[in-house]
């Protein structure tokens, strides 16, 4: 049996997006910036795609930008904000378990001279609204924190920090790292005062080389990466059309927030009340994670060798976080588990594709596991 259950590192495009990337390589290769009918029927699949992403989010299409991917639209948010505003104030704040691909770019702004503060989450893996409310001033330029950690599933306070910025008057754009919490749970920039969010396309059924950053209306960034002026300046380059149809196809298939997330909420209880029957195994998300995400310890194992004979099953999760090869995991650390829990922790990462069967499958499995390998 073949069961995937690293929907976080990337997921399996779905039909819609697969047939929609080839109908472009095949018939609708144009560049949609060509002044021709390939061109225009280019440019008239660009801006539908537009349409999709940004009814997902209830927003103008005007607000959404396409981007290489999650990776990008995030060094693009963050160097753009900090560029445009750091004549107001050098003060960022952000959270200590963000993805690399926005800790790295804080770890640049540091170096060039902002001080960056980075709230670490509580042992539950949550932080609490008021850290935010503490480390928010008049010289906070930037707040940049994910909606959904991508390690335990943690739904960060992303909706209710506009009100501090505003109390605080502060001149701070918000960012908000939407890459895990996209068509999972609802988020609505435009409800919550998000200024910028990052997306990435692979997370929901499509194909990797495509993202979206949606920028909100009144506001303006310097642009990062500079070229020809695609996207309005905001990320130069020939627009991945393949991908982005798939994008917006993908999109559109998924539909309905709300029954996936109870489908998923069904066969996420179900795996972990049968995993917690099982000695050694321990929960590492806290209990109002999102379903999609679930980390565990299984003891005495290490994380790599739980990977390695899953693997050599037919199961496919990661060790921790799929980026945080080496590294000791910055959730898991913060939530104080102890050094034996961290190395032998691992992620299941589920999607609407996952059946009880399998969820049974990986259960055996893990039992297995701890019967063979304790025998080594
Ligand atoms: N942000 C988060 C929270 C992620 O989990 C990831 C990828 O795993 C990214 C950003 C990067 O997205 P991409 O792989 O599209 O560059």
């Amino acid at each position: 049996m073949q069961v995937y259950l690293d929907n976080s590192a990337t997921t399996m495009p779905c039909e819609a997006a697969i047939n929609s990337a080839l109908r472009l390589m095949k018939e609708e290769f144009g560049n949609p910036s060509s002044l021709h009918s390939k061109g225009f029927d280019a440019s008239q699949i660009l801006e539908q795609s537009r349409g999709v992403i940004a009814d997902s989010l209830s927003v103008s299409p005007n607000c959404i930008y396409f981007t290489p991917c999650g990776t990008v639209s995030n060094n693009t948010a963050i160097f753009g904000a900090a560029n445009t505003l750091k004549r107001r104030g050098r003060k960022i704040v952000t959270t200590a378990f963000e993805h690399p691909s926005v800790a790295k770019c804080m770890d640049k702004l540091s170096e060039d001279g902002f001080d960056v503060v980075r709230i670490a989450p509580d042992v539950n893996g949550n932080i609490p609204l008021s850290e935010f409310e503490s480390a928010i001033d008049e010289n906070t330029v930037l707040v940049s924190l994910m909606a959904v950690n991508n390690e335990v599933g943690t739904v960060l306070p992303f909706d209710k920090i506009k009100k501090i910025i505003k109390r605080k008057n502060s001149y701070a754009l918000l960012h908000v790292d939407a890459v895990q919490g996209y068509m999972k749970i609802n988020i609505k920039p435009e409800k919550c005062g998000i200024d910028l969010m990052s997306v990435s396309a692979h997370k929901v059924h499509a194909l990797k080389g495509s993202g979206a950053l949606y920028i909100a209306k009144d506001v303006r960034i310097k642009p990062y990466i500079l070229g020809g002026g695609q996207e309005n300046g905001i990320c130069s380059g020939t627009q991945a059309m393949p991908n982005i149809a798939a994008f917006s196809a993908a999109v559109k298939e998924l539909g309905d927030i709300k029954s996936r997330y109870e489908k998923i909420s069904e066969l996420g209880f179900y795996l972990k009340n049968e995993l917690l029957k099982i000695d050694g195994v321990y929960l590492n998300s806290p209990d109002d994670a999102i379903p999609y995400i679930i980390n565990i310890s299984l003891q005495g194992i290490p994380s790599q060798v739980s990977v390695n004979y899953m693997s050599s099953k037919g199961i496919c999760i990661s060790a921790g976080s799929a980026c945080s090869k080496g590294h000791r995991s910055e959730a898991l650390t913060a939530m104080r588990l102890s050094p034996e829990r961290i190395d032998s922790a691992v992620r299941l990462s589920l999607c609407y594709n996952n059946t009880k069967e399998e969820m049974d499958y990986f259960t055996v499995t893990v039992k297995n596991a701890f019967s063979e390998l304790s025998k080594k």
